[in-house]
């Protein structure tokens, strides 16, 4: 919401006096003047009028989970365990999965309760390096290392995938790195080869990269660094 649309919203407060208030370097946003009327503020600023809190800010949360084999990642599900089941019950409210990793699947999962941050990760269009360690049923081939490269048609999408780029790590072992999130992306990628993933474990997305001091299981807040990075 607008700056002079939070202040106005108050009793008593026309646009107009609002406007004045702004200009007259009366509002500070999470504690600096903010002159811009038509700032666009989130639920996580603290907007402060004449020495009065308009908004208090709510916490905004970024978290980086080791997820282990075996957990959904949902918030809730009737059959299965899901990772929310692994965080603080203090911390869960309003928590999203930014880009979701399959339930065998294990490694960096980012989770939030801020959708603008979080949809830079999921948004199609933001090309973001998604770097994975995969184990495959059969060894890698130079052929597939030069289809990952030229992008692999999916019949269900009806479009080809961005170029992927796969190091060989071993006979069966690879680190791949995609620039977008689809369904199962990695194993149809293989499958499309006549390879099988075996196992599937995130190292990093974009500048965060999985802590090696996490266990399967633990987590920790992004530092300031990290949350920034996205930006
Ligand atoms: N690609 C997959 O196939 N599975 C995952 O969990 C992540 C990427």
């Amino acid at each position: 919401m607008k700056l002079s649309r939070i202040l106005s919203n108050q009793n008593g407060v026309s646009r107009k006096q609002a406007n004045a208030l702004i200009a007259a370097c009366m509002v500070t946003v999470d504690g600096v003047v903010c002159q811009e009327a038509s700032r666009e503020i989130d639920r996580f600023a603290t907007v402060v009028s004449r020495g009065r809190v308009i908004q208090q800010g709510e916490q905004a949360h970024y978290l980086m989970l080791h997820k282990p084999a075996g957990y959904l990642s949902a918030t809730v599900d009737d059959v299965h365990k899901t990772v929310m089941e692994l965080i603080d019950p203090g911390l869960q409210k309003d928590l999203h999965i930014a880009g979701r990793l399959d339930r065998a699947s294990t490694g960096l999962l980012i989770l939030t309760n801020d959708g603008v941050w979080s949809r830079q990760l999921t948004e199609p269009r933001v090309k973001i390096p998604k770097v994975y360690r995969v184990t495959t049923m059969n060894a890698i081939t130079a052929d597939t290392i030069e289809r990952f490269a030229a992008g692999i048609w999916f019949e269900y999408e009806q479009l080809t995938t961005s170029p992927a780029h796969l190091e060989p790590m071993g006979a069966n072992e690879s680190r791949v790195t995609i620039y977008e999130g689809r369904y199962h992306q990695i194993k149809r990628m293989f499958h499309a080869t006549g390879n099988r993933v075996t196992s599937l474990h995130r190292e990093r997305v974009g500048e965060i990269s999985l802590d090696s001091q996490l266990a399967p299981g633990e987590y920790r807040t992004l530092t300031r660094e990290e949350t920034l990075s996205l930006y």
